[in-house]
C-alpha cells in the first residue's frame, strides 16, 4: 500500500531538508499524557505529528502519578531526563501497611536499587508537571504542531484506505493515519466500534494533595504507602521534588457516579470514610488542602477484541482504561506511544504498521487491566482472606515485578 505524504515547509533547500519535505503526516486526537508522548515518539521516527486537543489549552487536573521503569525509560529515551529529575521524586521504595495498627505487611526497595535492575528509575511526579515536561520538548520539535479548543468531531478513510480525512473544529485535516489518544470516553473510539459506556467499578477515588511542611517531620517516609483496610485503601507518595504528598483515597461506595478530574470533594465525607484509621492517616487528612481535594467515581472497560481500523487506531485510555490499583494506566499509554511509532516506522503501509502495534499491544495492556481489576478485590479483603493476602505478601520474593518492569516497549519490535 502507498503511503500518504504531505509536503511540510520548505526553508532552502538541501538534501537533509528534502527529505523533511517527504515526512508522513500523522493525527493525534487528545493531547493527554499518551497523546503527547505519541506525538514525541512518532517524530523521533520522523513522522509529522498533528495533536488535536479539545480543550483550551493542555492541562491535567491535580494530583500524582507514579512511573515505573517500564514507562520511564520510554520517557528517557525521548530526551526527557532532566525535566522528570528536575520535577519528580524518586521513592526509596514501596510499603504495605495495616490500616488500623500501622504494622508494615511488606516493603521493597526502589530508589537506586530498581534503576540497577531494570536500567531506568522509578519516579513519582505531579501530573501538572509531567504534562509540562512533555509540552516542553512537544513545543520545541519542529515536526509536532499542537492545537488546542480542537475537538476530533468525525474522521473518514479516503482513497482505499491510504489516508484519513479528520474534521475539527470547522477545519478537515488530511493524514496518512488518525490514533485516537482521547481518553476513557473517546470519540474516535465510539465511531469505529459504536457507543459502548464505560462501566462503573464500585470504587470511588478521593485525590488530595498536603503540603510537606504542615506534617510532623518524618511521618511520610519517602515511599510508595498503600494502607490496605476491609472496603477501601489508602495510597501516599511525595510529588514536587517533595513539597507535597499526594494521597490517593479510594473506597466501596455505590449511588455516586460522577467521573471528573474537578469535582470538588467534601473533607468532611472523606474524613468519615477513614473513621478507625490509623493516626497517620487522620493527620494527612486534617492537613489536606481543601481546594485540591478531588472526588470521582472509577470506570473502566473490559479488555477490547479489536482496537483499531485500516489507518485508524486508538491508544491509552481510549483502548484499554485502567483502574490506577496497580499504577499503570498512564505506563501503558506511553509503552503503547512507543511501540506504535516502532510498529509505523518499520513499515511503509500505516495500516499494517498500526495492526502490528495492536497485535504486540493487546495482550499486555488486557493482563494489566485484568490485573488491576484483581488487585481492587485483594486490597480490600478483610478477616481471615486479608490475614492470608498479608503471609502471601510478606513471603513474596525479590523479582516479583521483573515481568512488569522488564518489559522495554523500545525494542519489542526487533524482537517481534
Ligand atoms: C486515581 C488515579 C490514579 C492513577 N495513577 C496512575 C499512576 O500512578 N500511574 C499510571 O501509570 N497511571 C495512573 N492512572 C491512570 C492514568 O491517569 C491514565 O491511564 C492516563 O491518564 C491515560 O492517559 P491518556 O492520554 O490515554 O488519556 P487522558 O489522560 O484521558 O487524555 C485524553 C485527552 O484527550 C482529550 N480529548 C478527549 N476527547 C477528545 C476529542 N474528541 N478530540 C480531541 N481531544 C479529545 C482530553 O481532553 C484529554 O486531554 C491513574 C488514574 C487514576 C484515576
Amino acid at each position: 500500500m502507498v503511503p500518504t505524504f504531505i509536503m511540510v515547509g520548505f526553508v532552502g533547500y538541501n538534501g537533509e531538508q528534502y527529505l523533511g519535505l517527504c515526512m508522513r503526516r500523522l493525527i493525534i486526537a487528545g493531547g493527554g499524557i499518551g497523546g503527547l508522548t505519541a506525538a514525541l515518539c512518532l517524530a523521533q521516527k520522523d513522522f509529522s505529528v498533528l495533536v488535536l486537543e479539545q480543550a483550551a489549552q493542555f492541562s491535567t487536573a491535580g494530583a500524582g502519578i507514579q512511573l515505573s521503569p517500564n514507562c520511564s525509560r520510554v520517557l528517557h529515551h525521548l530526551g526527557l531526563e532532566a525535566g522528570l529529575r528536575g520535577k519528580g521524586f524518586l521513592p526509596e521504595g514501596t510499603q504495605f501497611r495495616d490500616w488500623r495498627s500501622g504494622r508494615v505487611i511488606t516493603e521493597s526497595v526502589l530508589g537506586s536499587a530498581i534503576a540497577e535492575r531494570y536500567g531506568a528509575p522509578y519516579y513519582h511526579i505531579h501530573r501538572g508537571d509531567l504534562l509540562d515536561v512533555l509540552l516542553e520538548a512537544a513545543r520545541a520539535h519542529p515536526h509536532i504542531e499542537l492545537r488546542v479548543n480542537a475537538r476530533v468531531e468525525h474522521f473518514e478513510t479516503v482513497r482505499a484506505g491510504s489516508g484519513v480525512q479528520v474534521r475539527s473544529a470547522g477545519t478537515t485535516e488530511s493524514s496518512a493515519g488518525l490514533i485516537g489518544a482521547d481518553g476513557i470516553h473517546s470519540k474516535v473510539r465510539q465511531d469505529l466500534w459504536g457507543e459502548q459506556q464505560p462501566l462503573f467499578t464500585g470504587n470511588v477515588a478521593w485525590r488530595m494533595l498536603v503540603p510537606a511542611e504542615r506534617l510532623p517531620a518524618g511521618m511520610v517516609r519517602p515511599m510508595s504507602t498503600v494502607w490496605w483496610g476491609p472496603g477501601k485503601h489508602f495510597v501516599h507518595y511525595y510529588v514536587a521534588g517533595g513539597e507535597f504528598v499526594n494521597c490517593v483515597c479510594v473506597v466501596e461506595k455505590s449511588g455516586w457516579q460522577v467521573e471528573s478530574w474537578t469535582e470538588l470533594g467534601d473533607v468532611g465525607e472523606l474524613r468519615v470514610d477513614f473513621v478507625g484509621w490509623h493516626a497517620d492517616i487522620q493527620t494527612l487528612i486534617a492537613h489536606a488542602d481543601p481546594s485540591v481535594l478531588y472526588k470521582w467515581a472509577l470506570f473502566d472497560r473490559p479488555p477490547m477484541p479489536h482496537w483499531g481500523k485500516g489507518n485508524v487506531t486508538l491508544l491509552g485510555d481510549a483502548c484499554h482504561p485502567t483502574l490506577p490499583f496497580m499504577a499503570q494506566g498512564a505506563a501503558m499509554a506511553i509503552e503503547d506511544a512507543a511501540v506504535l511509532a516502532a510498529c509505523l516506522g518499520a513499515d511503509q503501509s500505516v495500516a499494517n504498521g498500526m495492526q502490528r502495534y495492536e497485535g504486540l499491544r493487546r495482550k499486555r495492556t488486557a493482563g494489566i487491566q485484568q490485573g488491576s481489576r484483581r488487585n481492587a478485590k485483594v486490597f480490600h479483603l478483610s478477616g481471615i482472606p486479608a490475614w492470608l493476602r498479608n503471609r502471601g505478601a510478606a513471603r513474596a520474593r525479590r523479582g516479583t515485578m521483573d515481568g512488569l518492569f522488564r518489559y522495554d516497549p523500545l525494542s519489542v519490535v526487533q524482537s517481534d
